[in-house]
């Protein structure tokens, strides 16, 4: 599934899976860095192209590689919480997923150049139960899913592919990416193509906030 049903977002009505607006604007997000070289290599095309995006980063990967993810909040990009350690939740205990969410956010907190603070969370797998979801939204968080989904982390498919699943993009879609090593190959086709035909459609890029 690449495209996600309307009926679905109806049913999951407390997490964003798109942000429609007048502008023509559309999301792009990575999950799963900061990983060396390769978030830095997507952070030079976005730089390149005058991009802002959004990056769901894993706690443990902000500990280990803190200079890259402080030079993704310099860069002016939206940061979001993406687990401590990619836990999944549909089997993970409500309150140790919170409290690892909480360990993630205290992690970006002292890492980041201001004490950046994110209320943006995506759940590992996109597997949230609904009491996680609720716990996260009282603490102020918002839910952040997608409606396009680039599928660059599955090896199985071609970097064609990949490509080809980022055309259903419309105005306030949200896209994900990863800037992670099971990516690389399929991102490092992708990415470049897909934002050169994305501008050409008309889309504006921008941050989630
Ligand atoms: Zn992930």
């Amino acid at each position: 599934m690449v495209k996600v049903p309307k009926f679905i977002k109806k049913i999951f009505y407390n997490q964003v899976w798109d942000i429609p607006n007048a502008e023509n604007k559309i999301y792009l997000t990575f999950d799963d860095g900061p990983t060396p070289l390769i978030t830095e290599w997507v952070l030079d095309i976005l730089e390149k192209e005058n991009i802002k995006a959004t990056f769901f980063c894993i706690g443990n990967n902000i500990e280990k590689y803190p200079e890259i993810f402080k030079k993704t909040i310099k860069a002016g990009h939206s940061i979001g919480n993406h687990t401590f350690n990619h836990l999944k939740g549909w089997k993970t205990a409500s309150k140790r997923y919170v409290e690892n969410i909480d360990l993630c956010s205290t992690i970006i907190q002292q890492s980041a150049i201001d004490r950046h603070q994110s209320l943006l969370f995506r759940p590992p797998y996109g597997k949230i139960k609904p009491n996680q979801t609720r716990l996260l939204r009282l603490k102020g968080f918002k839910i952040i899913m997608w409606d396009v989904l680039s599928k660059d982390y599955d090896q199985a498919i071609s970097p064609e592919k990949c490509l080809e699943n980022t055309k259903r993009t419309a105005s306030g879609s949200i896209l994900v990416f990863h800037d992670s090593l099971k990516a690389q190959k399929n991102l490092e086709y992708t990415l470049p193509k897909a934002i050169k035909l994305l501008k050409e459609k008309g889309f504006v890029f921008d941050t989630i906030n």
